[in-house]
């Protein structure tokens, strides 16, 4: 059942509390050197790992690392050296894509713009959400499949898309802890609220969290059970 919003403030408040009492400055994990070079890596990231990324990103960085570099370089050398990237052959016709648009339109800067970044080739809304917040400061909450699961599971962000999950969050996320916000949730759901094996005997947040697929006992690990699966919504 949906709670109520002062239920559902109460608990983002209680959460984001102890998340950020556990990782006060919490931090990308992909590499990244200015707004540019974060774009690249976000925009390369859909399906597949920071580490796998940083890996492409290393090499591709090397030899180009700003916009106008990126379209010298070519869409055959960007392919070639993000080729252990799945979905490479878009992502690299993508990035070169939008780098000839901000040489071209934005004189070779990433826009702090939400709709001139979402009219950039392969930048949706996660995307254009992850560069706002960590590039520039904005108080943008990204959901990634991590996002969308833990705050379902601890119902301060219930809802059936990306987009319902993520005002559903920015309606009960102190203002203090909006900047921090996607980082704790991607970051609590890679590591601790996995999707398949929820380590909920080790969560700081399981005497609060009101999942019903978690053992009886998760806050008490030594006698922790199993979490049996339950079925939850997906990103549609
Ligand atoms: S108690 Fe389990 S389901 Fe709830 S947030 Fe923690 S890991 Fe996720």
């Amino acid at each position: 059942m949906t709670r109520g919003l002062a239920a559902r403030k109460a608990l983002a408040a209680e959460a984001f509390a102890r998340l950020a009492a556990a990782n006060p400055a919490p931090k990308s994990e992909l590499e990244y050197r200015d707004p540019y070079t974060l774009l690249v890596a976000v925009a390369l990231s859909a399906q597949a790992t920071d580490a796998g990324v940083n890996k492409a990103t290393r090499r591709l960085f090397a030899e180009a690392a700003d916009p106008a570099a990126m379209v010298a370089l070519g869409e055959e050398r960007v392919r070639e050296l993000v080729k252990t990237i799945g979905l490479y052959r878009n992502k690299a016709k993508n990035v070169v894509a939008l780098s000839r648009i901000l040489v071209e339109r934005h004189g070779g800067e990433v826009p702090r713009d939400r709709e001139a970044l979402e009219a950039l080739p392969g930048v949706g809304r996660k995307t254009a959400n992850v560069v706002l917040n960590v590039a520039f400061g904005e108080p943008t909450i990204a959901v990634d499949t991590h996002v969308f699961r833990v705050a379902n599971r601890l119902g301060i962000g219930p809802g059936r898309t990306p987009e319902e999950v993520e005002r559903a969050l920015l309606a009960v996320t102190p203002k203090e802890w909006l900047h921090g916000a996607h980082h704790w949730l991607i970051l609590h759901g890679r590591h601790v609220c996995k999707a398949r094996t929820p380590l909920c005997g080790a969560c700081a947040l399981a005497d609060v969290c009101p999942w019903p697929g978690k053992p009886v006992d998760a806050a008490e690990p030594d006698r922790r059970k199993p979490a049996a699966p339950q079925r939850q919504p997906r990103p549609a």
